[in-house]
């Protein structure tokens, strides 16, 4: 029986993507090879690569001011990658603290020059996003985290400002409309949202780059991965293949209309759930919670676990915590099913009601 999939990534990936991608191994296309078994740089893979970049730039409604590049590394190689693109040694990067990949991205950068933590969600155990900050109008560029996968928040609201505005989208990259043109430089590892694990999709505004004297290493700057068109090396290619199958899906569903009145109905019911249920308590503040992560508790710990234990018991897994927060985590990425969300409702209104 296939399990409802609330993990947090890798996650749960549509059934006709999961299809398509186990054909290609066997047989790509019908060529008589693997696709695991074709260089990237035939015309088989390289179909399947610019296929990708034109739908990435389709859904995120971008012109050709805009380059997307299939990296190596996830997205904690890019909380270097962009410093050391972006930031020269004197100069200062603007980040905003909205828990632990932010924090991250924040440490990785200040290898590379000044960081100012304008604004950090610390002071609440970040349970939510901050409204009001400064951004210094000579930064070198801004960073935030546009869902924070971990503590179960998320932007709904973009800062607006002439600094070249960066995300990192991991957890929420085409689960909704946004005005991608805000952004100089979008970033998530494919592995939630986008496909499998081991490909880094960056999305970046050209007139961005080049303007630093640090000297970067050839595999690092963004602009030979440009000039290659993400074929600098041997890229990954099955994990390209995966991101590209999964975009497919998206657009077939509808695209991020479709992705953001799906992501909205799913988190209502869940949210709504949780509040009505005194047992269960959400402490996120409620215009940050995230569509993508919801993170709840029990207060009393052994029926949380208790709980936890049924979850698994009913055919529903990647519910646990993250082991820094603990309590209860529910991933609803694009692929996963209304059918998952009222399953798991079912069982808390139930539990609720054995044990309030
Ligand atoms: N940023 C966010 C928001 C994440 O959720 C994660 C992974 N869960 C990362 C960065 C790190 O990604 P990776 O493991 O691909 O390096």
């Amino acid at each position: 029986m296939r399990q409802h999939n609330f993990n947090s990534g890798p996650s749960v990936l549509p059934q006709q993507v999961l299809q398509e991608a186990a054909k290609a191994i066997i047989d790509f296309n019908g060529i008589g090879l693997s696709l695991l078994e074709v260089g990237h740089r035939t015309p088989h893979f390289v179909a399947v690569i610019e296929e990708a970049k034109q739908l990435v730039k389709e859904l995120m409604q971008l012109n050709d001011e805009y380059e997307v590049l299939f990296l190596h590394g996830g997205a904690t190689t890019q909380f270097m990658q962009i410093p050391m693109n972006l930031l020269d040694t004197n100069a200062t990067a603007a980040y905003i603290d909205n828990g632990i990949w932010g924090n991250k991205a924040v440490k990785e950068a200040s290898l590379f020059g000044n960081i100012n933590v304008i604004a950090s969600s610390a002071d609440k155990k970040h349970t939510y996003i901050n409204q009001n900050f400064d951004i210094p109008a000579n930064a070198a560029y801004l960073h935030i985290t546009s869902n924070n996968t971990v503590e179960g928040t998320q932007w709904h609201q973009f800062p607006t400002t002439d600094v070249p505005l960066i995300a990192d989208m991991s957890s929420d990259i085409f689960s909704r409309q946004i005005d991608f043109k805000k952004f100089s430089l979008i970033y998530a590892g494919a592995q939630k949202n986008m496909g499998a694990a081991g490909v880094n999709l960056v999305v970046v505004k050209k007139s961005i780059l080049g303007k630093i004297e640090r000297k970067i290493p050839a595999i690092m700057d963004y602009r030979n991965h440009i000039e290659a068109g993400s074929l600098l090396n041997t890229p990954p290619v099955f994990a390209i293949y995966v991101a590209m199958l999964t975009l497919r899906w998206i657009k077939q569903e509808g695209g991020l209309e479709i992705m953001e009145l799906n992501a909205i109905a799913k988190a209502t019911l869940l949210y709504d759930t949780i509040d009505s249920l005194p047992l269960f308590n959400c402490r996120i503040d409620k215009a940050s919670r995230s569509n993508m992560n919801a993170v709840f508790f029990i207060d009393n710990e052994d029926l949380q676990n208790k709980f936890l234990e049924e979850c698994k018991a009913n055919g529903m897994v990647g519910v646990k915590g993250y082991r820094t927060v603990g309590g209860i985590r529910v991933s609803m990425y694009n692929a996963l099913a209304m059918e998952s969300v009222i399953a798991i409702t079912d069982l808390m209104k139930n539990f609720a009601a054995k044990h309030s």
